[in-house]
């Protein structure tokens, strides 16, 4: 029987952590790994990143929380900032990825209704996608495995299969409201859609009046290498759910959406008690004046081309091991032939942090300020556990 408190809802490995510096942390036992998990794609400038700590303490003595009544100058920086910067005009917050996907959600259904085509409101998702765990987000998923034993079905959700234009024309319908998916996809294995693809679904949603809302919860703030992985394609969304990378470790979630849509959200269509407080809006300011320093992004592309050629050579090297190097940016996936588990514990044991995905993947996800030679090393790290690794 386990001794802990704690509901059984995670497997979790045996390893709890003191401290974390920049690309590493520090185990109650003093072992130090190389962290390329970062909270799963959260920790945007490693661990105990000086700036943040440095925005949180300074704020955190003058003023914590106070409510949405009020005018919260820090969120309104956050927001004008956001703005600026991509295709959104308008912002919400919240306080996770799944919150910010079902007020997404809210706000397509709302922009139909507020225009009388009331019957307008369903969503189309990917299937075996993944928005988070609430109710909403896990029916929109569409997996048996995380909706199983959570009825009765949240319905309203339509599903076609990834990348697959002809599965996606086929399930549109005159009450197709919104398509709803991650423009890379990450729990489930580190699936980038081609811009081909992303093109053509923004052409038909324009023909159909279907609005367009990509989840960049996961590879948002700057994991792809640009601010938002949709650049890529030259494409405008109309909502973009955020969450993990904009707060560096302090739980923010967002939508962003352009004027036209956010016309529907009048007072009293959506809140949330924490969203936006005065802590996190600074926090989340502190991280973006470090994502939008001039060469950041760039940075980040020009060393993930050279992570991502690396693991290629690899994969060269054991034919038998690697089936795919996967990825976009800094959200980086090497696909096995067989179950990951007994790799991800043996690359731990070389002191390398990494974390499941769907197919087979081992998920790497370095912080975006990584240092080249910490690229380096966990190279060196995962060709040693191919050497010895017995299939
Ligand atoms: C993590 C994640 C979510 C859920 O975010 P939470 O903060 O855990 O609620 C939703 N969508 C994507 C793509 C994610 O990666």
């Amino acid at each position: 029987m386990n001794k802990s408190s704690l509901a059984n809802n995670y497997k979790r490995r045996n390893l709890s952590f003191k401290k974390g510096i920049g690309s590493y942390l520090y185990s109650s036992k003093g072992e130090k790994y190389l962290d390329f998990v970062q909270g799963i794609a959260v920790n945007t400038l490693g661990h105990s990143n000086p700036n943040l700590i440095k925005a949180l303490n300074k704020q955190s003595k003058k003023l914590w929380h106070v409510s949405n009544a009020f005018i919260i100058p820090e969120g309104e920086k956050l927001a004008k900032e956001l703005t600026s910067k991509t295709f959104a005009d308008k912002v919400i917050f919240v306080n996770s990825g799944a919150e910010a996907n079902e007020a997404a959600i809210k706000v397509a259904r709302r922009y139909f209704y507020s225009l009388g085509i009331t019957k307008k409101n369903r969503i189309l998702c990917i299937k075996n996608s993944f928005h988070g765990r609430t109710l909403a987000n896990i029916f929109a998923s569409g997996s048996k495995k995380m909706t199983e034993g959570f009825g009765p079905n949240v319905g309203g959700f339509d599903h076609f299969k990834y990348c697959d234009i002809k599965s996606f024309k086929s399930k549109i319908t005159k009450k197709t409201a919104a398509v709803f998916f991650e423009t890379a996809m990450g729990e489930s294995g580190i699936k980038v859609h081609t811009k081909k693809f992303l093109r053509q679904v923004r052409k038909i949603c324009n023909q159909k009046n279907i609005l367009l809302i990509l989840d960049e919860v996961q590879c948002g703030i700057g994991r792809s290498g640009k601010f938002f992985a949709y650049e890529f394609a030259n494409i405008k969304p109309d909502i973009v759910p955020i969450a993990k990378g904009i707060g560096g470790g302090y739980p923010i979630g967002a939508v962003l959406m352009t004027k036209k849509v956010s016309k529907c959200m009048t007072p009293g269509t959506h809140g949330s008690t924490y969203g936006g407080n005065p802590l996190a809006m600074t926090v989340g300011n502190a991280v973006l004046s470090e994502v939008f320093k001039k060469n950041f992004l760039k940075n980040v592309r020009n060393n993930s081309r050279y992570f991502l050629n690396e693991l290629n050579t690899i994969k060269k090297e054991f034919p038998k091991i690697i089936k795919e190097v996967r990825g976009i940016g800094y959200l980086i996936g090497l696909q096995l032939f067989f179950d990951q588990t007994k790799f991800i514990q043996k690359l731990m044991d070389y002191k390398l942090l990494t974390i499941r995905a769907g197919e087979n993947v081992i998920r790497i996800l370095p912080p975006l300020n990584v240092k080249k030679s910490e690229i380096k090393l966990a190279l060196e790290i995962i060709r040693k556990v191919c050497k010895h690794y017995k299939i």
